[in-house]
């Protein structure tokens, strides 16, 4: 989206994203406050993108407090790993498999930024239930928020790695899907 751009309504967004109402409601009113969106009233009001979105985006990048979030999110997924322990339901990594796939297809960098979050978003869900997705949802938005988002190599870099962990998962090997989740923390532009 662009900045002026209307957004959704959080219905339509919660159901997009397969997150709930609330966890969407928190984060665009988390966004008003910083300035990122603005909240019109009346017939043609709604959440709109701020006119100075970048300036303040921009402003809110927080190397630091991104590096905190980041290994706060590797405890979770490595956590959900071995919790799973070979107990992965049959069959059920294919959402996440045909999300591989249009990774790899995927030519937009918006898109790829979305399909790459979605990823990690299904996979706590497949492997923690409805509410860790819940969890990990609020952990990605506020990251992306303080880092540039990866560009579209990096992105194809970590696919790999998601490749690596579903094939782990799937005969129940542990060690090496914890650390192929681990390979995927260390792919990036640093
Ligand atoms: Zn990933």
């Amino acid at each position: 989206m662009a900045p002026g751009d209307r957004l959704p309504d959080a219905a339509v967004l919660a159901e997009e994203l397969g997150i709930s109402k609330i966890t969407v409601r928190r984060a665009l009113e988390g966004m008003c406050q910083d300035g990122l969106l603005d909240r019109r009233p009346g017939r043609t009001g709604g959440t709109f993108v701020a006119a100075d979105w970048n300036t303040g985006v921009t402003l809110m990048h927080d190397a630091e407090k991104a590096a905190a979030l980041d290994s706060l999110h590797l405890l979770l997924e490595c956590g959900l790993v071995a919790h799973s322990a070979g107990e992965v339901p049959d069959g059920s990594p294919e959402g996440l498999r045909s999300l591989v796939a249009e990774l790899d297809l995927a030519q937009d960098p918006a898109r790829l930024v979305e399909l790459e979050t979605r990823f990690h978003l299904d996979l706590a869900e497949l492997l923690g239930g409805a509410e860790i997705r819940e969890v990990a949802s609020a952990l990605l938005g506020r990251q992306c928020l303080l880092l540039p988002a990866p560009g579209p190599a990096v992105v194809r870099a970590r696919n790999r790695c998601h490749v690596s962990l579903l094939t782990e998962l799937g005969r129940g090997a542990v060690d090496p899907a914890v650390r192929a989740v681990k390979e995927h923390q260390r792919t990036g532009p640093s």
